[in-house]
C-alpha cells in the first residue's frame, strides 16, 4: 500500500515560508538541501504521518518558477512512498498513467522520485518516492 510521504508546496521566499511553518507546526524544519539539477531548494518539516516539503525556485524558468508564475504559491504536488518505484511505474504505465519522467531519478531526502503526468491524475501532481536503498 503507498503511504503518503510530504506534500509538496511551491513558495516565492523559502526563508519566509519556512519561518511561518515553524510558527504553524511549533517546529522549525529538519532540513534544508538543494537539488541543483531541478534548480530548487527544498526545505522539510516533520508531521507526525507525513512531511512537508517546501520548494523554492533558484533560477528563473525552473519548474518551481514556472507553476508560480502560472497558479501562484500553494500545493505542488503529493508525494507516494512506495517499496519497488520500478515495479510501481511499470504497473502504472499498464494502468494508462502518463508520466514526467519514467526512469526514476535522484531527489531530496535520499529518494529516487519519478512525477506522474497531472493530466492523467486529475490535475494533481503526484510523486512516487522510494528510499535509495545501500546496493
Ligand atoms: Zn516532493
Amino acid at each position: 500500500m503507498m503511504r503518503l510521504e510530504h506534500i509538496g508546496i511551491a513558495v516565492k521566499d523559502d526563508q519566509e515560508a519556512a519561518s511561518l511553518f515553524a510558527r504553524l507546526l511549533g517546529e522549525g524544519a529538519y532540513k534544508s538541501e538543494d537539488v541543483e539539477r531541478e534548480n530548487v531548494k527544498t526545505t522539510f518539516f516533520r508531521l507526525s504521518n507525513a512531511k512537508l516539503e517546501l520548494l523554492q525556485s533558484l533560477a528563473v524558468d525552473s519548474s518551481i518558477d514556472k507553476f508560480i508564475n502560472k497558479r501562484g504559491e500553494g500545493i505542488h504536488h503529493l508525494a507516494f512512498e512506495v517499496d519497488d518505484i520500478e515495479m510501481e511505474i511499470i504497473r502504472l504505465k499498464n494502468n494508462g498513467f502518463a508520466f514526467v519522467n519514467e526512469t526514476p531519478k535522484a531527489g531530496a531526502d535520499n529518494k529516487l522520485i519519478c512525477f506522474l503526468h497531472p493530466k492523467s491524475t486529475n490535475g494533481v501532481l503526484i510523486e512516487l518516492c522510494q528510499e535509495k536503498r545501500i546496493e
